[in-house]
C-alpha cells in the first residue's frame, strides 16, 4: 500500500496571537525522512520540468532518503539561492507538485497525494542555513 503524505503541523491557534512565530512548522528529520521515501525516482522526472528554476528534484529527493542533507543542499543551490524562501512561499501547486508524476491527470492543482517537494526544499534550505 502506498504510504501517506506527511503533513506538516500547525502552532496551536492559542499560541498564534501571543508571538510572531511561523504558523507552519517545517519537517522534523524523521517526517522528511519518511516524505522522501515517498518519491518514486521516476526515469521521466516530471517535477523538474515544473520547477521554473529546473532544480533537480529527484536528486536532491533521493540525497535526503540518503540522509546527506549536506549534498541535497548544494544540489537546490546550483539553480536557486533561497531555498529557505521558495519552500515557503513557491507556488508549488502548480508548479513542481502539479507536474509530480502522482497528480491525477487533468487536475487543475497538484493532488494530495503528489510529493511535498516545498516541504523537502524547505527542510533542506533551513538544514544548511542551520550547518554553516
Ligand atoms: S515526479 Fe514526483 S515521484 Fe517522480 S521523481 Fe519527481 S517528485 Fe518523485
Amino acid at each position: 500500500m502506498a504510504k501517506e503524505p506527511v503533513k506538516t503541523k500547525e502552532l496551536p491557534a492559542a499560541l498564534r496571537n501571543a508571538n510572531f512565530s511561523e504558523v507552519v512548522l517545517g519537517y522534523s528529520e524523521e517526517e522528511a525522512l519518511s516524505e522522501a521515501s515517498r518519491c518514486l525516482q521516476c526515469k521521466d522526472p516530471r517535477c523538474i520540468s515544473g520547477c521554473p528554476v529546473g532544480i533537480n528534484i529527484k536528486k536532491f529527493i533521493k540525497q535526503i532518503t540518503e540522509k546527506d542533507f549536506s549534498g541535497a543542499y548544494f544540489t537546490i543551490r546550483e539553480k536557486n539561492n533561497f531555498p529557505c524562501i521558495c519552500g515557503r512561499v513557491c507556488p508549488a501547486e502548480y508548479q513542481c507538485r502539479k507536474a509530480c508524476v502522482l497528480t491525477k491527470k487533468d487536475s487543475v492543482f497538484a493532488s494530495p497525494q503528489a510529493i511535498n517537494i516545498h516541504f523537502l526544499e524547505r527542510f533542506t534550505g533551513d538544514f544548511g542555513m542551520n550547518n554553516k
